[in-house]
């Protein structure tokens, strides 16, 4: 059903868009606004202005950050010789709930996939060798236990073993096909610690 409103009609337009969200799902969200006070309008109209405005990506890491360098990158407390290579941001933020992770990070923005026709040059990948380059001790591979996820470490593998770096993969425990955003925390503290040397 279409409604006679073109402003409406706009707004579910643009708000089915989002994953998860349906044409039916988009238009309870739209009657809610209209409902709602243009206060409150105003304020979620902004923070969506803003995340384009002020958040973009670490030059270094490429986590998600409103500074650059990311607090992360620039914060002295962080062991510099260790890079857990992650494939999203959200992968970060997981890991830093543990707190028990002081070393950097390396977000990959997505993992290799031929048939969606993500490959290497899609990803972070040669940024990630031209870091290994300064004083990097030891890279912690924590890909999703997913066919991308193990195809990107077979490839990263296949890359870093040869400089002379230690390698581990994080420890099984996160189950196949499971992402490390949704892992818990004993979890993806587990398998941090038990990481297995490639
Ligand atoms: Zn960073």
């Amino acid at each position: 059903m279409r409604y006679y409103s073109e402003t409406v009609e706009r707004a579910i337009h643009e708000l089915a868009k989002l994953p998860g969200i349906g044409r039916k799902t988009a238009q309870r969200h739209v009657f809610y606004l209209l409902k709602t006070s243009a206060a409150e309008v105003d304020s979620l109209s902004q923070a969506l202005l803003d995340l384009k405005r002020k958040v973009g990506y670490c030059s270094i890491c490429y986590n998600i950050t409103e500074q650059d360098p990311c607090p992360i990158c620039r914060s002295e407390q962080r062991d510099r010789s260790t890079i857990c290579v992650v494939e999203e941001a959200n992968d970060v933020l997981a890991f830093e709930k543990i707190g028990e992770y002081k070393g950097l990070y390396h977000v990959l923005g997505g993992a290799l996939s031929p048939l969606d026709g993500i490959g290497p040059d899609d990803l972070k990948i040669r940024e990630l060798l031209a870091r290994l380059q300064n004083d990097v001790r030891e890279v912690i591979i924590a890909t999703n236990p997913s066919t991308e996820g193990e195809a990107t470490l077979f490839y990263l593998t296949k890359l870093i073993k040869p400089l002379q770096i230690k390698l581990s993969r994080i420890a099984q425990g996160i189950p196949m096909g499971a992402d490390i955003e949704h892992a818990d925390e004993v979890t993806l503290s587990r398998a941090l610690d038990g990481r297995l040397p490639l």
